[in-house]
């Protein structure tokens, strides 16, 4: 078997062994039990499906049921109509744009694409006042030409902005984890967003929770097909793991082939995230041509000059990836090649987190050391980095965090950006690693509870990150 599909089918064969279940990182680095792989990678053939056992296996059997989280699909397409006083601060006002439709709440028929201002008048794409938007949010030309920053966008003070906080859940597979953070955000009256790999399409239960999480507001975005290691792609390759991640996710929902998807259409589906983050230039280069508008692969806050409170924003990539230089400079394994110019491509980083320093152990309910405890553990970054990884694959599986661990550094990060310059915190999750310790999903439940909790911030997608680069609103609009 080719490289690839031996790197998909260890993914699985990590999953089923409970030992290890990630799909995001180099497995040669990740530590098992190797008898176990070898023997679950004995069994496995290429194009064989997994087969997955019973979840409570794994002490899943507290899971909320799916009838506790059904109720009428609300998909909230526009801004509130309100205006700026009307808007409610729950993080839920605002919605993940449907394609092709201007929104309503005095919209025009506009829909000619990007900034519309014709003449005297200016066409309006939903909201009203101040939180008129004038940028359609359902098209992109990629027009638009954001330089990486530590300031926020549009000129605009930190204390202006909104604080964002958006979750982003790659692979999407485990039907009790699936069904968990659907539930979580859902009860929250939170929306979040899905990097699909849609090999997991192969799975009815998977699929209909896809399909709920859709009809709930959820964003889809795309994290190909077969969840192949993209450092060893050619565009060709990346080209075809997009396009049929595409074509599976716009399957209708029944097909007398056998085969299925979930009934998202392309236009429908406008992010990418890499799996592994394992990026190339080609990615890209050819991410227009396939509609995709905004990256989240490219690692961003390892720079230790730009502390816990300034991170950089959300950027384009006209010119290149200063993220990707920095990792180059830092002769990361998989960073050894250049990024170049690629006009109006949108590059939601993958976050590193800032490990809070043992100043502040009392105050957010950890034990000193933690830094070093890191260290010793995820050995890929220097021995003495204060920065991990912004996947919860990193803090579970690599860095072995507890409960407190894991609530500590991400509260810290959200204080610190909160009092700083706000870029958004984007964070990668599985929804797969919440079929285990119970301990982990309460971890999950205490930050997001501590999120709403706090003034100025927002629980939204990656999508509504976009359009705030694309056009920012006052903050009360959110
Ligand atoms: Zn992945």
């Amino acid at each position: 078997m080719g490289p690839n599909l031996s790197r998909l089918l260890i993914c699985t064969a990590l999953g089923l062994s409970a030992v290890v279940a990630s799909c995001d990182r180099d497995v040669s680095s990740v530590t098992g039990d190797p008898d176990t792989l070898d023997r679950l990678m004995s069994v496995l053939t290429p194009g064989d499906s997994p087969v997955l056992p019973p979840e409570d296996q794994y002490g899943a059997t507290d899971m909320p049921k799916m009838n506790s989280i059904e109720g009428s699909p609300e998909r909230i397409d526009a801004l509130p109509s309100t205006g700026s006083g009307g808007a409610t601060s729950s993080g839920g006002t605002l919605g993940w744009p449907t394609g092709g439709e201007p929104a309503t709440g005095g919209a025009s028929s506009g829909g000619t694409g990007g900034d519309s201002s014709t003449g005297g008048e200016r066409t309006s794409f939903g909201g009203s006042g101040n939180c008129t938007r004038y940028v359609d949010p359902t098209r992109y030309n990629y027009d638009s030409n954001i330089p990486r920053s530590t300031s926020p966008p549009g000129g605009l003070d930190p204390e202006e902005v909104p604080q964002f906080v958006a979750l982003g859940w790659d692979d999407v597979w485990r039907p009790s984890g699936i069904q968990w953070s659907i539930y979580i955000l859902k009860e929250r009256n939170l929306k979040n967003t899905y990097f699909m790999t849609t090999y997991y399409l192969w799975d009815g239960t998977i699929r209909s929770l896809w399909r709920d999480a859709y009809n709930a507001g959820f964003e889809v975005s795309n994290h190909t097909r077969n969840h192949s290691d993209g450092y060893d792609n050619d565009r060709e390759g990346w080209d075809l793991e997009i396009q049929n991640a595409f074509t599976d996710l716009a399957a209708p929902e029944e097909s007398e082939f056998g085969t299925a998807g979930i009934a998202v259409a392309s236009d429908q589906v406008r992010g990418f995230r890499s799996p592994y983050l394992h990026y190339r230039d080609e990615l890209f280069d050819l991410m227009p041509s396939r509609g995709l508008w905004y990256d989240s692969s490219i690692e961003d806050g390892w720079d230790p000059n730009e502390g816990p409170g300034a991170q950089a924003w959300p950027y384009t990539l006209d010119n290149g990836s200063a993220g990707h230089d920095y990792a180059q400079a830092q002769s990361h394994p998989y960073r050894d090649f250049s990024v170049g110019k690629h006009a109006g491509v949108f590059e939601l980083p993958a976050y590193a987190m800032v490990i809070p320093p043992d100043s502040l152990a009392e105050q957010y309910g950890f034990t000193a050391g933690l830094k070093e405890r890191v260290r010793e553990l995820d050995t890929h970054h220097g021995s003495t980095s204060d920065r991990i990884v912004g996947l919860d694959y990193d803090f579970w599986m690599i860095a072995r965090l507890t409960k407190q661990e894991f609530v500590a550094i991400l509260k810290y990060n959200l204080d610190q950006r909160l009092a700083g310059n706000r870029a958004p915190l984007l964070f990668g999750m599985h929804p797969h690693l919440y079929v285990g310790p119970g301990e982990w999903r309460e971890a999950v439940e205490e930050f997001l509870d501590y999120a709403v909790s706090l003034d100025d911030v927002r629980v939204v997608t990656y999508r509504e990150v976009f359009n705030y680069m694309r056009e920012p609103l006052p903050l009360d609009c959110y």
